[in-house]
């Protein structure tokens, strides 16, 4: 700790994304003087982004709160924690008595899985509530992910990552790893990892409406429409069951085949409805797909023999095929096509992490549940406790039983985040009462009566809880704080538990056990899990071997494992998915009502500088030139007489806004590209360096009554826009 003036070196994972690197950070007293890449870090091996330096910026931010703030008459006011944790019990608990649970509805947003206070101890608060609505940035991201995985394998978090160090055939569609860094596969140092798969002689294809920044390290990029990936996935499926031979070189010893498609040998035995599928994508073939998905036939048949007949291959589906019409239909797909060309669960092909902790919710038993209730105005399925929150606004607005009339957000800041966040903007001023924990006055937070400010996280013990479990690489690191908490700041997790017993209290419940402090839980799941010494397969891992090893531990490559961590109750993996059967029919519909015509379609677009909405009040990120910017085709362009440089107005079927357009032969004609996460112009918020930076809402555009139909996930790519040349 740096109560005096000492010059000090602290390794600590990079809390900002989902690729954790490894960071050494230099410090003076309470200053931090450098931040740079951790060399020792068995993991990211030195690298890291230009985000990782702004953490200073976060960590001092002037307008970072320190004490609760009351919104009152003439303004913001501090109060004391004591009052501050008083009133928030006394407001949720009696707009509970008086409304009933539903009444109360519980927001995160998605900086929280990057802080295990809000990972453990959030989750449970969130359940204290007993509301069903309760919603998070999940339906706005990788929720399509977390069901098929629940599906197929039994567990929302059972998902195979690629085996990135070791494939020959990295085929990467809707996704952009160089910039995310990785997502739902927590990878550092994408870039050169994708080299090291060309300097083995392997191969790396990208398919996007963009030429992306990870087009540009790949070995071939090809445009698709957007929307149109299923149709694309699926007719790939199609031609492994039936068509696509390999050279007779078999994929292991053992390996079965029913057709074109060969299986693992040991996964063969439980995989279960597999003839029904080959049946159901029976329609898909290239000459019906080729105009939908804007790709030629023999690139498509050029693409199911790439991936069938590599040594070993990967498919990787991010927002891009999740956050569209068919996400669900996607995600499917994903994990079909590396079972059907024999390498899910399986060296160079897609593989599950084997974690150190083994975390109640997070172990291999059985997690999820879809469909228990159904959201109140739209009849929309919960999945593993989540309504979307797409239906947020109407939840607020619609009169009636269950009505949402008060609301707890965390760290999230959906005004922005979810679709047609200006909806929503306009419901949050009708609530009784809303209670933020958030740092920062947020165009979301600012519509609260009450925030809760936790502490900065460099005062925190880290944990990656979620994100070791979908590393690339086996690895563990636990990091002690860098600085002192302060006496009147107060950590996530000490917030939820101050609520929880308020809570409780309010409720008449006085014998309530506290959780323990997250590190002695993690303590405790590491005597849980897969290296606690019983096996002598594995190193020991307890809390002094990660307290003695500061730069992380390597546990090793991951390593076929599925079939044992199977969470089915049948232990089959579930090949044949019934709820995705009507998809397939609304699927073929939309391919055979398209034509070609001079439509206009949007796409989200990420910046390695930014991360959602919540890096835009670091100056060193957003300085230079705008990056908020729309970019478009040049024919497009030349189509409505506009020049690149002009500002013009972008229309959906549910908002307008005006924003300066780039021409850019990147995009593919016919679509064009806008950032999210942006749109800091709004009244209320208080962050000065974002305001500056203001930009567009993305969300402006987006329609909360388009999504994902099996899902719920928002549609954030392909969505129907027209061009307004300003006069
Ligand atoms: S890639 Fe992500 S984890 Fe790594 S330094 Fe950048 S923000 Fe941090």
């Amino acid at each position: 700790m740096s109560a005096d003036n000492l010059r000090r070196t602290h390794y600590r994972a990079c809390h900002l994304c989902e690729a954790i690197c490894g960071l050494a950070i230099v410090t003076e007293g309470e200053e931090i003087i450098s931040i740079k890449g951790d060399l020792e870090d068995p993991f990211s091996r030195g690298y890291i982004c230009p985000k990782a330096i702004a953490i200073q910026d976060l960590h001092s931010d002037p307008d970072r709160l320190h004490q609760p703030q009351l919104k009152t008459p003439t303004g913001w006011q501090s109060i004391s924690w004591d009052e501050a944790f008083k009133l928030a019990s006394e407001k949720l608990a009696s707009c509970q008595s008086q409304h009933g649970n539903d009444s109360l509805a519980f927001y995160a947003g998605n900086p929280g899985i990057h802080n295990i206070g809000h990972m453990i101890h959030g989750v449970a608060f969130s359940r204290l509530l007993r509301t069903r609505n309760c919603f998070s940035a999940s339906s706005c991201d990788q929720l399509p992910q977390q069901l098929i995985a629940y599906w197929m394998y039994g567990h929302q978090f059972m998902m195979p990552v690629v085996d990135i160090d070791h494939t020959d055939f990295y085929l990467i569609i809707g996704a952009n790893p160089i910039v995310s860094n990785g997502s739902m596969m927590t990878v550092p140092d994408v870039k050169n990892r994708l080299k090291a798969i060309q300097q083995r002689g392997g191969r790396v294809v990208v398919i996007d409406p963009r030429y992306t920044e990870t087009s540009a390290v790949a070995d071939e990029h090809i445009f698709i429409r957007p929307g149109a990936d299923a149709a694309l996935l699926l007719t790939l499926m199609n031609l492994i069951f039936d068509e696509i031979k390999c050279p007779p070189e078999p994929l292991e010893q053992g390996s079965t085949s029913g057709g074109g498609f060969r299986l693992a040998p040991h996964l063969a035995p439980h995989l279960s409805g597999l003839e029904e599928v080959a049946q159901s994508v029976q329609e898909f073939t290239p000459e019906a797909v080729a105009d939908y998905t804007g790709l030629k036939t023999e690139q498509i048949r050029r693409l199911a023999e790439q991936l069938m007949c590599a040594k070993t291959s990967a498919v990787y589906g991010r927002m891009g095929v999740s956050t569209q019409t068919f996400g669900s239909l996607c995600q499917w797909a994903v994990q079909m096509l590396n079972i059907l060309t024999g390498n899910l669960d399986r060296v160079g092909g897609t593989l599950l992490t084997l974690p150190a902790v083994k975390a109640v919710g997070a172990g291999d038993r059985q997690a999820g549940h879809y469909g228990k209730w159904h959201s109140r105005v739209r009849n929309l399925p919960e999945f593993s406790g989540e309504l979307p929150a797409a239906v947020m606004a109407e939840e607020i607005t619609e009169k009636g039983e269950g009505q949402i009339r008060a609301l707890v957000t965390s760290a999230g800041n959906p005004v922005l985040s979810t679709p047609a966040g200006h909806e929503l903007e306009k419901a949050l001023p009708s609530l009784d009462f809303m209670l933020s924990i958030d740092p920062y006055i947020n165009e979301t937070t600012c519509h609260a009566d009450l925030i809760l400010p936790p502490a900065s996280p460099l005062v925190s013990e880290h944990y990656d809880l979620l994100l070791n479990r979908l590393a690339v690489r086996n690895t563990t690191r636990l990091n002690p704080a860098i600085f002192e908490k302060k006496p009147d700041e107060r950590y996530d997790w000490e917030i939820f538990e101050q609520l929880s017993r308020g809570l409780n209290e309010a409720r008449g419940i006085t014998d309530s056990q506290p959780l323990p402090p997250p590190v002695d839980l993690i303590e405790y799941w590491l005597t849980q899990g897969a290296y606690n010494g019983s096996s002598e397969l594995r190193p020991k891992v307890d809390l002094e071997t990660l307290r003695s090893h500061p730069h992380g531990i390597d546990l090793g490559a991951l390593q076929p494992s599925l079939i044992e961590r199977l969470a089915t109750d049948d232990k089959k993996i579930h090949c044949f998915l019934a709820p995705l059967q009507a998809e397939i029919p609304r699927l073929l519909k939309a391919i055979g009502d398209f034509k070609r015509d001079d439509a206009l379609s949007l796409i989200g677009r990420r910046h390695l500088r930014s991360n959602n909405s919540w890096m835009h009040n670091s100056y060193r990120l957003v300085k230079g030139k705008d990056r908020c910017l729309l970019l478009a085709h040049p024919q497009d362009l030349a189509n409505h007489d506009i020049s690149g440089g002009e500002r013009v107005h972008l229309v959906s079927s549910v908002g307008r806004i005006t924003v300066t357009v780039r021409a850019s032969e990147d995009m593919m004609p016919g679509v064009l590209s806008l950032p999210h996460g942006w749109g800091h112009h709004r009244s209320g918020a208080k962050c000065r360096i974002a305001a500056q930076h203001a930009g567009v809402s993305f969300n402006d555009l987006s329609d909360s009554q388009d999504l994902d139909p099996v899902s719920g996930t928002a549609i954030f790519g392909g969505i129907a826009v027209s061009l307004e040349k300003i006069s």
